[in-house]
């Protein structure tokens, strides 16, 4: 199924200068690039987008990292976008991403991952009117 999810480029890679070579690797996925943005996030940005995490132990951590410089949204469009950025992401805990995978290549550690990825056609949605439209209104 055709489907549109978000990707969120992570301060660690922009400051390692890796935002043209993840996106190579996304687009030699052969997923489209619909809309992107570079932008910082605040405190409270954060909190909303990753409101599933907040509360746990490594949520203090996450908010200090996504909010220490610039970030990249980027909206990403095709067959079955949603598992197909996963898995070129690889796993969250680069220790265990697949040879070849972003985070393999490009995260630091568990925290400072180098990407996002949306992991449901629900989260998707919700994610992309963040970046695109309803990120405006929360500071
Ligand atoms: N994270 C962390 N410590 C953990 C688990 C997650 O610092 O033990 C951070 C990491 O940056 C991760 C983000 O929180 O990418 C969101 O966690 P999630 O479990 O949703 O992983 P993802 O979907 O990004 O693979
Ligand atoms: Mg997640």
């Amino acid at each position: 199924m055709k489907e549109q999810t978000l990707c969120v480029i992570k301060p660690n890679a922009v400051k390692d200068n890796n935002i043209g070579a993840i996106i190579k690797m996304i687009e030699d996925e052969g997923l489209i690039v619909k809309g992107l943005k570079m932008t910082e996030l605040s405190d409270k940005k954060v909190s909303a987008f990753y409101e599933e995490h907040v509360g746990k132990p490594f949520f203090d951590g996450l908010k200090e990292f996504m909010t220490s410089g610039k970030v990249v949204g980027i909206v990403l469009e095709g067959e079955d976008a949603i598992s197909r950025l996963r898995r070129v992401m690889g796993a969250t805990n680069p220790e265990k991403a697949d040879d070849g995978t972003i985070r393999k290549l490009f995260a630091a550690n568990m925290t400072e991952n180098a990407v996002h990825g949306s992991d449901s056609p629900q989260s998707a949605k919700r994610e992309i009117a963040f970046y695109f439209d309803n990120f405006s209104i929360l500071d």
